[in-house]
């Protein structure tokens, strides 16, 4: 492939990227296409019992790693705590530098509402890192200016308030592999809290089904940015 893409997806916590994007990133790395899941916090309090959360934290960066091999994807933990991110000047700067470095096409992240702090920041602080990255007048230890194509939110049974979806994207030949990839993690197996496993096999099948195809994921434009300007009406070209 001479020009592949590179998708990076920033999440708050390990395993919401596998649980929102994982087929789609599978599907686009599968053809030979680039994609990182960025993990701003390991997703660590949600411990096991009998595990400490620093023990927990190590537990779910190892699974993280075994699911972004079978999904074929490249996986960065960053050092923030869970249930404390911030959207600060240096966690904004961190997450721009990450940008400049990988130089990413476009950005898939947590949609804006959500009934957890974490996930509400990652979209506010993608964004403000993604105009970070780009304007020149922002030296970032020397790295050269970046600008993304622009940036999707994905689907979390914890952030649907407004969620309706814009795009739906066949995933039907990647869903095993999804499902497979997200048994990887304690949490989505095992949690007595949700039933993650279980809910998510039915988004995709359920999204599938309005899709008119087996199984489907879905991302959303940020709002404003589902526009189009042009001569002739969509769909009607003159
Ligand atoms: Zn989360």
């Amino acid at each position: 492939m001479t020009n592949p893409y590179h998708i990076i997806a920033v999440g708050a916590h390990c395993g919401d990227l596998e649980l929102q994007v994982g087929s789609i990133a599978h599907k686009y790395a599968k053809v030979g296409h680039r994609v990182t899941f960025l993990h701003m916090t390991a997703g660590e309090k949600g411990t096991p019992p009998g595990v400490d959360p620093e023990e927990y934290r190590v537990q779910k960066i190892k699974e993280s790693e075994e699911a972004a091999d079978i999904l074929g994807v490249e996986t960065i933990t960053l050092e923030y705590r869970d249930a404390e991110l911030k959207i600060d000047d240096d966690t904004i700067s961190h997450v721009a530098k990450i940008i400049r470095e990988l130089k990413p096409d476009v950005a898939l992240t947590h949609w804006v509402n959500s009934m957890h702090p974490d996930h509400e920041a990652c979209p506010q602080i993608v964004e403000a890192a993604w105009l970070k990255a780009a304007l020149p007048g922002f030296d970032l230890d020397g790295l050269e200016p970046h600008g993304m194509r622009g940036m999707f939110h994905s689907e979390n049974w914890e952030d649907m308030e407004g969620y309706e979806p814009d795009v739906f994207i066949d995933v039907s030949d990647e869903f095993d592999t999804y499902l497979k990839a997200l048994s990887k993690y304690w949490f989505i197996m095992n949690s007595t809290s949700f039933r993650y496993y279980d809910y998510y096999q039915a988004l995709g099948t359920m999204r599938g089904c309005l899709a008119r195809v087996k199984y489907a994921q879905t991302l959303k434009y940020p709002t404003g940015m589902n526009v189009r300007k042009g001569a002739d009406i969509p769909k009607l070209p003159l």
